[in-house]
């Protein structure tokens, strides 16, 4: 089995983290600074019964100026283009205007969307299903799965969930 997984969310949520966590190796730029990962970097995940080529999408935000909107628009053809779509939000932040904006994009999908929600290291535990069922009522999700992509919390979870989906 085998897929193209698009990885959006919001700057600093931890998408360039997730994608050097799964892949072992510093693909992606981490920065505090948002949008240092300009160009879809595809990182690939290969293991006995699965292949997985993540892309990280941060073109999916409010065009600030002409090369932004540029970036909009190659992110959302890769949004049509692969086989699942994780959305990544802040379990710290909640709900925001940046994340309906990505939400409004993903009205569309075809695809699987999963929701992850990520840095459950830095909630109380309390917190995380009030998010979830604020979240649930925005998008069909296929999965909601909360993770901590900095220390590694249930991130094999989601992967094997993720190949059930391929
Ligand atoms: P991106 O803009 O979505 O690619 O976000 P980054 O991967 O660059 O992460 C932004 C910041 O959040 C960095 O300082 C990361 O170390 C931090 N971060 C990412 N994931 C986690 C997490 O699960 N827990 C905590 N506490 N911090 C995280
Ligand atoms: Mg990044």
């Amino acid at each position: 089995r085998s897929g193209f997984i698009a990885i959006v969310g919001r700057p600093n949520v931890g998408k360039s983290t997730f994608m050097n966590h799964v892949i072992g190796q510093k693909i992606a730029i981490m920065s505090d600074k948002p949008q240092t990962t300009r160009n879809k970097i595809q990182g690939v995940l290969t293991d006995h019964d699965a292949q997985m080529i993540f892309i990280d999408t941060p073109g999916i935000h409010k065009p600030k100026h002409k090369l932004g909107d540029f970036m909009v628009k190659t992110a959302e053809q890769t949004l049509n283009e692969v086989d699942m779509v994780m959305f990544m939000i802040n379990a710290e932040e909640g709900y925001g205007a940046g994340d309906q904006y990505i939400l409004d994009r993903l009205q569309s999908i075809k695809q699987p969307v999963f929701l992850v929600i990520n840095k459950i290291d830095q909630i109380h535990p309390d917190h995380l299903l009030p998010l979830i069922e604020e979240y649930r009522t925005k998008l069909d999700f296929a999965e909601i799965i909360p993770i901590s992509a900095l220390e590694g919390n249930n991130v094999d979870h989601l992967m094997n969930v993720m190949k059930t989906y391929l």
